[in-house]
């Protein structure tokens, strides 16, 4: 199994406060700014770290959350 291999999970089989909580806790690396939030989310697994994936909703970047195991 490579390393660069992605496991995807359902973002969406959350609870909807945990997803809206997701969607609104954002920190954009090209906007330098945090809680912009993000649409489109992508739930998965990569080297045993979890992330959302989403499309920051002012820059229309990428944005990342890695979910550390409190989160999960
Ligand atoms: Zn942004």
């Amino acid at each position: 199994m490579s390393t660069e291999e992605r496991i995807e999970r359902n973002f969406f089989a959350r609870d909807k406060e945990e997803q809206q909580a997701f969607l609104e806790q954002t920190w954009c690396d090209h906007c330098q700014e945090a809680d912009l939030g993000m649409s489109n989310p992508l739930e998965y697994e990569q080297e045993g770290t979890i992330f959302v994936e989403g499309t920051c909703n002012r820059c229309g970047q990428p944005v990342y959350t890695e979910l550390t195991d409190d989160d999960i």
